[in-house]
C-alpha cells in the first residue's frame, strides 16, 4: 500500500503510542489535552491506515507501518557515498580502439579520462566511441582527448552529495553517470562514480528499508 500523509494531530498521536503503546484511547487524549470524542476520528483513520493496531481493554499499540515523511526523511538521507561504484579511469593519449576494450573489460558504460597528475580532464561514453568507429579517422590512432567530452563541460558531484540531486543531475543532463570528485589545488580528483544502476539500487533499497 502507498504510504499517506497524516495531519499534525495524527501525527502526535502516533509518536505518543510509539513511545508509550499499549495505550488506552483516554490517555492519548489527556496527553494532548483534547477530548475522546474530539480524537476518535484520528484513532479511526490511523487504524484502519495500518499505522496503528487497537485491541480491547489494552488499548492502541504501533503497527510499524511508515508514514510519508519518514519515507521522505531516508530518501533524503540516500548519499552518494553510500551508492557509489569504482570508477574506471584512462589517459588523455590512449587511443579509441583501446578505449574500447577497456570498456568492455571493466564492464562500464563510461570511461573517465585523466591528465598525467591524475586530475579529470574529460568523459567517454559509448556513443562518444561508436561514432569515432563510424567516422574516417582510425580508431587504432585517434587519442580519447580528441573525441572526449571535456572540463569545464564534466558535470560531476561529491561524496556527501544527496542521492536524490544526483539524479535530477542525471535527468536534466541526459547522462548516464557522474563522476564523484574531491577538490584539490591542481584539479578534480575522482574517487568514485555514480550511476543510473546506483541510483536504481538506492530506489530499491528505500523501498525494502521502508517495508514497501
Ligand atoms: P551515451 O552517449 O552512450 O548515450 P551518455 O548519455 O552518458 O552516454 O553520454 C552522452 C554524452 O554526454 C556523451 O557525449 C558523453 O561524453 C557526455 N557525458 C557523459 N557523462 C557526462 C558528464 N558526467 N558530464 C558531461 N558530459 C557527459
Amino acid at each position: 500500500m502507498s504510504p499517506i500523509e497524516l495531519n499534525q494531530r495524527q501525527d502526535k498521536i502516533l509518536q505518543i503510542v510509539k513511545e508509550k503503546g499499549p495505550i488506552t484511547g483516554e490517555k492519548i487524549a489527556e496527553q494532548l489535552n483534547l477530548t475522546r470524542a474530539t480524537l476518535r476520528p484520528d484513532l479511526a483513520i490511523l487504524t484502519m491506515a495500518g499505522f496503528l493496531d487497537a485491541r480491547p481493554r489494552v488499548g492502541y499499540f504501533y503497527s510499524g507501518k511508515k508514514t510519508m515523511a519518514s519515507v521522505t526523511e531516508s530518501m533524503m538521507n540516500l548519499k552518494v557515498k553510500d551508492f557509489q561504484s569504482m570508477p574506471v579511469v584512462v589517459s588523455e593519449n590512449m587511443t579509441a580502439y583501446d578505449a574500447i576494450c577497456q570498456m568492455f573489460l571493466e564492464d562500464v558504460g563510461t570511461l573517465f579520462v585523466v591528465d598525467d597528475r591524475s586530475r579529470l580532464q574529460g568523459v567517454l561514453s559509448r556513443k562518444d566511441l561508436l561514432r569515432t568507429s563510424i567516422g574516417t579517422q582510425a580508431i587504432t590512432k585517434i587519442p580519447v582527448h580528441i573525441i572526449m567530452t571535456r572540463m569545464p563541460n564534466i558535470v560531476y558531484c561529491h561524496k556527501n552529495d544527496s542521492l536524490i540531486h544526483v539524479a535530477k543531475k542525471l535527468i536534466e543532463r541526459q547522462v548516464d553517470s557522474l563522476p564523484v570528485v574531491e577538490e584539490k589545488e591542481d584539479g578534480l580528483e575522482i574517487v568514485g562514480r555514480i550511476t543510473k544502476t546506483n541510483i536504481t539500487k538506492a530506489f530499491i533499497s528505500l523501498a525494502e528499508t521502508n517495508d514497501l
